[in-house]
């Protein structure tokens, strides 16, 4: 009956893109010349427009173009009208983040400088022909160009994306070969969900709840921030001894650090996404999100005290984990339910009382029950409870959401130990499915747990 309180709200069509890079053939000499040509020209537009824009405070497309497009379009007649156009679209992009940056005093120069430049490709200005093969307008006239599909590439060809028209590409001089940015989109609809997986999201771990059990998935994401966060420091030291404060080698330096840890960010995130939404998709759920806010916030780093670490603790965390575990949902249709964060850990889920934690670890005692619970399978059941609109009643009512569930008998004992079963990041990260592959044993003795026993509280 609970479970209907979703369904009846209209499902949600969403359009998801994805960019994907693919490299053409080695073109003829003759054939890439034309494209070295096309370049220059391009790079000196976007020059121009960049100049003007930034120095006359300009950060849209549309007034860009309104005043630009004439001049810039007229220097290079012979070149197709629509690279002026995408010209001032690529200008307008580059002068509004400069122009941001400039307000955030993080500018070095007084202008952007125009380095790699991308050519952007609109609809006139280049078609594909199948999916080997694409045509570019050029100022010589069109060139086709053969391209390289990627397994990645005719993966989304193949499972009904479609190709966007705006593209990008970049030229490789030392091959000779066209790299090419292409653009999916597909429409999703979310389907009705017929369970609830939900995720609670902790500084260096993700507590999820799925058929009854509570898995902490470790993702050391605060860790991870604040082990660079060190490693700059000494770099700073060590490097502002020999060349003096802010010196270029040190930047360097400091450069790949920050794309390292960027990098590593990236792939525990969409991992870990990937994981929740595949056993989403396997059970038609729905992913329940906490709605992140400044409690959450503040829950998760009140413990650090350097206000630059807290600030990039709180930002990897949420803005991350839950904008990939968004994406990615989009992808399956798998529809996502943001629920109110407050108290979360703080309620007992069975009796609606308040759990007594005494401040040194992460489990506590139901003022009311005395059983003992630890904070994130409290958090997780109480998300639950929450999707299903079932908290803030009655005790007999949050059972019976409880059990709602899987229509199983009451998962939770009253004197359980109510343990989640931590997972260490290089475990799940290799998993197809969660307890499927490496923990299949464990993934069985703990389902049999919550089903009756007492849960020991053994950790894999
Ligand atoms: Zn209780």
């Amino acid at each position: 009956m609970e479970l209907a309180q979703h369904s009846s709200k209209s499902r949600r069509v969403s359009e998801v893109t994805r960019t994907v890079v693919v490299r053409s053939a080695p073109l003829p000499r003759r054939a890439f010349k034309v494209f070295v040509e096309l370049e220059g020209m391009y790079r000196n537009m976007v020059e121009q427009l960049v100049l003007y824009a930034v120095d006359n405070g300009i950060t849209k497309f549309t007034r860009l173009k309104a005043e630009k497009y004439r001049e810039v379009r007229s220097l290079y007649p012979q070149l197709p009208s629509h690279y002026a156009y995408t010209a001032c679209q690529d200008a307008a992009e580059r002068a509004h983040s400069f122009l941001r940056m400039k307000k955030m005093g993080r500018a070095r120069k007084p202008y952007p400088e125009v380095r790699g430049v991308s050519i952007w490709l609109d609809d006139h200005l280049w078609r594909a022909e199948g999916l080997i093969s694409i045509s570019i307008a050029t100022h010589r006239g069109r060139i086709d160009v053969s391209i390289e599909p990627t397994k990645h590439f005719l993966r989304y060809a193949n499972r009904g994306w479609r190709l966007a028209s705006e593209a990008k590409f970049k030229l490789d001089r030392g091959e000779r070969r066209l790299v090419l940015y292409l653009t999916f989109r597909k429409e999703m609809s979310e389907y009705r969900p017929k369970d609830y997986i939900t995720v609670d999201v902790n500084e260096n771990a993700e507590a999820v709840l799925i058929d009854g059990l509570v898995y902490l998935l470790e993702t050391g994401l605060s860790k991870v921030t604040l082990g660079y966060h060190y490693r700059r420091k000494s770099v700073q030291e060590r490097y502002d001894n020999v060349y003096g404060p802010g010196s270029r080698p040190a930047r360097k330096v400091f450069k790949r650090l920050s794309n390292n840890e960027r990098a590593l960010k990236k792939e525990i995130k969409w991992k870990l996404a990937a994981l929740i939404v595949r056993e989403a998709v396997k059970r038609q759920a729905a992913i329940v999100l906490e709605r992140l806010g400044k409690e959450t916030a503040k829950r998760m780093i009140e413990h650090i005290r350097n206000p630059q670490l807290r600030y990039r603790i709180s930002q990897a965390a949420f803005n991350g984990v839950q904008q990939a575990i968004e994406e990615k949902a989009k992808e399956y249709g798998v529809p996502v339910i943001y629920v109110n964060p407050r108290n979360t850990s703080k309620v007992c889920p069975i009796h609606g009382t308040e759990i007594i934690y005494d401040g040194r670890n992460r489990h506590g005692v139901c003022s009311k029950g005395g059983e003992t619970w630890h904070r994130d399978v409290v958090a997780c059941y109480n998300l639950l409870l929450r999707a299903l609109g079932g908290d803030g009643g009655s005790a007999p009512s949050r059972v019976r959401a409880l059990v709602a569930v899987d229509g199983g008998p009451v998962p939770l004992g009253p004197t359980a130990a109510h343990e989640p079963t931590p997972i260490a990041r290089g475990a799940w990260a290799r998993w197809k499915s969660l307890g499927a592959t490496s923990g299949g044993g464990k993934y069985e003795e703990k389902r049999l747990g919550t089903n009756g026993n007492p849960l020991s509280s053994h950790k894999v």
